[in-house]
């Protein structure tokens, strides 16, 4: 079963050549690291930084640094138009990424609500995009036994019409940039609810958890039934760690 581990570089600024350096040290190092097959490795990036890694991805001779995708952190709910410093799906398209987070709970905080989110996907999707949807619970909700309706509203707002979920990041938002990590009970019981919910709507997709994803508690996690892969943001900025997380996350 394929497993996918994505990184989110977010707003950090990233020394592309150490990252290349560092990520490819892991990987000359460790014979068993996993094929290209086996994990899907993702980053989501500024574009300048796109602009300048995708090169690198091109010119390398190492194959896993090769299948490194690329994918932005967010996308314009319109079309075209006076929206100042939106980027459309279009313009992703055409300069070559293949898809975008989209309901970062970073974003969600700044006012992308459930049917911005929708949007957001449906402007993917149209342009044949791939998104990664994030859901996940404040620690208010989780503690007033909220957790299920709350999951449950944040799926039935996204998966309309033609739009469903490419990749799921499960990321309960007390657990992001805090080094807390969720518990496993937290984590079992979340992939139930989603799945659930994914089979009745008959939708196929791979659930991720993200949340202070280390290269200390990766084994953990990706042992927890039904979590396909993760969705690190710290842990990922140095091309090291996230090398060393992407090698132990087939288990
Ligand atoms: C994230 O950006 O979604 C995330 C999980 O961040 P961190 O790994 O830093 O908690």
């Amino acid at each position: 079963l394929m497993k996918y581990l994505v990184a989110n570089w977010k707003m950090n600024s990233v020394d592309l050549d150490l990252w290349e350096k560092n990520f490819l040290k892991v990987i000359g190092s460790e014979k068993d690291f996993p094929k290209s097959h086996e994990v899907k490795l993702i980053i989501c990036l500024n574009l300048y930084d796109y602009q300048l890694f995708s090169k690198k991805i091109q010119s390398s001779k190492n194959q896993i640094f090769q299948n490194i995708i690329l994918y932005a952190q967010d996308v314009s709910r319109y079309k075209e138009g006076a929206h100042t410093g939106q980027i459309s799906s279009h313009y992703l398209k055409n300069i070559g990424l293949e898809g975008s987070i989209v309901g970062h709970s970073e974003l969600r905080e700044n006012g992308d609500t459930e049917n911005i989110v929708f949007q957001k996907g449906l402007k993917l999707k149209e342009q044949g995009l791939s998104n990664i949807f994030c859901i996940g619970e404040d620690l208010v909700t989780l503690e007033s036994n909220e957790k299920k309706s709350f999951l449950l509203n944040q799926l039935k707002a996204f998966c309309k019409k033609d739009v469903k979920p490419d990749l799921l990041a499960y990321e309960p938002i007390w657990a992001i940039g805090t080094g807390i990590e969720a518990d496993s009970e937290n984590i079992k019981s979340s992939v139930s609810i989603i799945n659930d919910f994914l089979e009745q709507k008959k939708i196929n997709t791979s659930i991720l958890y993200g949340g202070s994803v280390s290269v200390e508690n990766i084994l953990e996690i990706i042992a927890i039934p039904g979590i396909e892969g993760c969705l690190v943001g710290n842990s990922s900025l140095d091309g090291e760690q996230f090398a060393i997380i992407a090698s132990k996350i087939t288990g």
